[in-house]
């Protein structure tokens, strides 16, 4: 298996899917979980990832949207 490569069940599709840690982008994160969307078809999966790469914790998500603070540059 290919480092950094999970697998899961989708909890909307009931599908094995296979996804990549972002490996390089997760080297910069320092607060851990960090949440991942994952698109599968039509849907998302936001998984949560702790600083072992374990996932910690999925949530369905029918569609996301990025959000930023006001106080964000
Ligand atoms: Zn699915």
């Amino acid at each position: 298996m290919a480092e950094g490569l999970k697998w899961l069940q989708c909890p909307v599709c009931k599908k094995t899917i296979s996804w990549k840690v972002p490996d390089q982008a997760l080297k910069k994160v320092t607060r851990f979980p960090v949440a991942i969307v994952v698109k599968h078809e039509d849907h998302n999966l936001v998984c949560y990832v702790d600083s072992h790469l374990q996932l910690a914790d999925t949530e369905v998500a029918a569609a996301y949207l990025e959000g930023k603070s006001k106080d964000e540059d």
